[in-house]
């Protein structure tokens, strides 16, 4: 008898109005950023909270996701029949599980460590449970970058498809050269690096918590637009030309800036950055992959579409925090053709992921 968890099921715009699944399609529906914890990093998100320990983006978050989120964490922390039932009410095949944010990167290093290794062991373990419905990447440790590097590896070995960042690793971004052993793997694994939001570095955060927007509604993408563009304007993608970086939100706003950044980038450069090679768009073009998490919006996920390819961007729902069956039937309805459709629900996730 399967377990159904109190208020588990499709959140309806009408009560008396039930949505249906959307229908069968002609492509496989692969969400690309969903996410999940283990017992053991929640309990370590709850002590930071109680202790009032994390930086104040954190604990703005997760202070308000533990005192809120009961049907939210019992989600990210189901593994089995449930997330199952909750993929199947919105018609989502597979899952590409990730590490909720901020993952492992508010702990310190040598339990950061032993808590990526855990998780990962935790993931690959669901995964041999249902391998059709479920695909993870490796949560790693960026406090020890030679450990991250080393941790890529052996989840790639164990059957995970890439590496999740949840951004900033206590104020510090992988546009610092001391990172660049884990972009150096990535690139040489020919495996992709997902940079996940989580709420804006200390440096910026407190204009975002005072106002209430230091999560979803706009920190997370400032956040992961200033990570992206760090990288970019460090001329990490000179030394690491075949990096593939993988952001969500329908690219944080990036490729809706592209014009003006490419604009005012040389204008702007500062004498202590390095002169790129390329101009910023192409770089985006290059190494990067966007995916419509929490964004199934036609105007902006088609002009990414436009900007970077059809071969760049990816469908992800961002399940448990944006849980609904009207964004998948919205994705469906995107007014492009059924094979670039396939494209952005299936072939660019086999591809990018290798799945
Ligand atoms: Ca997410």
């Amino acid at each position: 008898m399967k377990k159904k968890l109190a208020g588990v099921g499709i959140p309806m715009t009408d009560p008396n109005q039930p949505m249906r699944p959307p229908a069968k399609m002609p492509y496989k529906r692969i969400a690309t950023e969903e996410a999940w914890v283990t017992p053991e990093v929640m309990q370590g998100f709850r002590d930071l909270v109680a202790k009032k320990a994390g930086d104040a983006g954190f604990l703005s978050m997760w202070g308000v996701f533990i005192e809120k989120g009961g049907i939210l964490i019992d989600r990210l922390l189901d593994m089995g029949e449930n997330r199952i039932m909750d993929m199947d009410a919105t018609g989502i095949d597979t899952q590409l599980l990730l590490l909720t944010a901020p993952g492992v990167q508010v702990f310190s290093k040598g339990k950061a460590k032993s808590l990526a290794a855990d998780s990962n062991d935790q993931l690959v373990e669901a995964i041999r449970r249902y391998p059709k419905r479920f695909a993870g990447l490796a949560a790693v440790a960026p406090q020890d970058p030679a450990a991250a590097a080393k941790e890529l590896e052996r989840g790639l070995k164990l059957g995970l498809k890439g590496a999740v960042i949840n951004s900033h690793t206590m104020g510090e971004y992988l546009d610092k050269p001391k990172f660049w052993e884990i972009f150096e793997a990535a690139e040489s694994l020919n495996t992709p690096i997902y940079i996940h939001p989580q709420t804006p570095s200390p440096d910026m955060v407190m204009p975002f918590v005072r106002r209430g927007l230091d999560t979803a509604i706009m920190g997370f993408g400032v956040e992961v637009a200033l990570h992206s563009l760090g990288i970019i304007v460090s001329g990490a993608l000179d030394r690491f030309p075949d990096l593939k970086i993988v952001i969500g939100h329908g690219g944080e706003g990036l490729p809706y800036w592209l014009y003006r950044i490419d604009y005012m980038q040389e204008y702007n450069r500062q004498a202590f950055m390095p002169k790129l090679k390329m101009l910023p768009s192409d770089y985006m073009k290059r190494n990067f992959y966007i995916t419509t998490s929490g964004m199934p919006w036609a105007p902006a996920i088609t002009m990414a579409q436009s900007v970077l390819g059809m071969d760049r961007v990816l469908y992800a729902m961002d399940y448990p925090y944006q849980y609904r069956v009207e964004e998948v039937i919205m994705t469906d309805n995107f007014p492009i053709s059924v094979a670039n459709k396939k494209k952005l629900f299936q072939k660019n996730a086999e591809k990018v992921f290798s799945l």
